[in-house]
């Protein structure tokens, strides 16, 4: 065990022997290039032609009419190019393995979004790619599997254990092992054994800083709180970061409720009391674990949510009460979303409607002349056979079984 990367008692490297050189070596070079202000200005150049940053932020200004409260603003992540925050971090770990001199990336999905960026990044940047995938989430994330492979990745599908993103990341970390002079591990969020979680918060900080000068530069001040949903803490340590040192403004992050408290079905490891305190996946955080550290099952409408630890950074900064903690509930996040598509034209997905949600809720007991701002972490375009399915759109499922139908009779090749 490394002594590096606490935060108070959360973090740390929990990591098998043979993998410490590797890891020493992605601090040094995640240390020297943060301290290399020609690398932060590439990376700065590299997302301002591939990927739409600065991206805007957006006045709700019929929702901050109907609601009747404060001003609500909206940081637009989901322009990124893959449609979510999560271009910020694989494109800057695609520059970080060009300057190791590495070839070839690798890297774990759930619903396959976190594949999908580090595909297009080792399509960009001319490595080679492969993304572990549980064999249960690639038979349901068909779509997802297909650009991959289109990108030219190797998508393997994990039949270990659940068959999910644990499995996913046990054998990520396990190619890693056989292959560490070639490859990355290009982790997808702000969880993990040091470096990653204060490295991917590193390059998510973009968004803060952004947001920060934008809402100053738009209203004049700073807002009063701000929102973002929290699965493994990646994109809400970015906006939270440009406010950390803000005292007044309020940072509260939603975790996903799922189907309530006291269901067991969620995966609020902070807005509940479920969670304790462990090491797994080789870091030290709160985890939704049974009394003999067995991992227990999650779950959330979103996939991008719907994980059993937490950023370490974001255990500590709960413990320290300098974020509050909530959870929104599925139906309480399809509710939102659906509010925001009918009254803003604004397509944010399930993730992101988890932070929508919360906002919604306390905006009508705050003041006019205050401003909020959430966090649109993506858009919906990947969630609509789960949206459809939700609000149960009849004409949505005669689409589905005339598709499949044609495919029978072979009259769509
Ligand atoms: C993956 C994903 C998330 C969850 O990841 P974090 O690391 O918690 O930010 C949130 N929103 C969207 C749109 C995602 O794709």
């Amino acid at each position: 065990m490394r002594n590096t990367g606490y935060y108070s008692q959360f973090g740390g490297a929990f990591i098998p022997e043979i993998l410490v050189p590797t890891f020493d070596e992605l601090e040094s070079a995640y240390l020297e290039a943060k301290d290399d202000p020609e690398f932060w200005a590439e990376y700065l150049e590299l997302m301002s032609t591939y990927s739409c940053r600065a991206t805007p932020i957006t006045r709700l200004d019929n929702l901050s009419e109907q609601l009747g409260g404060a001003s609500i603003y909206v940081k637009r992540e989901d322009l990124n190019h893959t449609g979510a925050h999560k271009a910020n971090n694989v494109m800057g770990q695609g520059l970080l393995t060009k300057r190791m001199g590495k070839t070839r990336v690798i890297a774990e999905t759930g619903a396959g979004q976190h594949g999908v960026a580090t595909a297009t990044m080792a399509a960009k940047f001319g490595f080679d790619c492969t993304i572990y995938m549980g064999a249960h989430d690639v038979a349901r994330q068909r779509p997802n599997v297909f650009w991959m492979e289109q990108m030219g990745a190797e998508v393997i599908a994990v039949t270990e254990g659940s068959q999910t993103l644990k499995d996913a990341i046990n054998e990520a970390f396990r190619d890693w092992v056989t292959n560490m002079d070639n490859t990355h591990y290009a982790l997808g969020t702000a969880c993990g054994p040091h470096p990653f979680p204060e490295m991917v918060s590193w390059f998510q900080s973009v968004i803060g800083t952004e947001a920060r000068g934008q809402m100053l530069e738009r209203t004049g001040k700073l807002p009063s709180k701000v929102y973002a949903c929290v699965g493994g803490g990646s994109n809400a340590m970015g906006l939270f970061s440009g406010f950390m040192d803000d005292e007044d403004v309020e940072l509260v992050g939603v975790e996903a409720g799922g189907r309530g408290r006291g269901t067991g079905q969620h995966a609020a490891r902070l807005a509940y009391d479920d969670a304790t305190i462990g090491v797994a996946q080789g870091y030290k955080t709160f985890f939704l674990q049974d009394r003999d550290g067995q991992m227990q099952d999650t779950h959330s409408v979103s996939a991008g949510l719907d994980y059993v630890g937490v950023s370490p950074i974001l255990s500590h900064l709960f413990e320290s009460k300098r974020v509050r903690f909530e959870a929104a509930t599925d139906d309480e996040v399809v509710a939102a979303m659906q509010r925001t598509v009918r009254h803003e034209g604004l397509i944010p997905a399930l993730e992101s409607s988890h932070a929508f949600a919360q906002a919604y809720a306390e905006a009508p007991n705050l003041s006019k002349d205050e401003d909020i701002l959430i966090n649109m972490s993506g858009r919906a375009d990947k969630d609509i056979f789960t949206v459809a399915d939700a609000i149960d759109d009849p004409k949505w499922r005669e689409f589905i079984i005339d598709k499949a139908k044609g495919y029978q009779q072979g009259m769509n090749q």
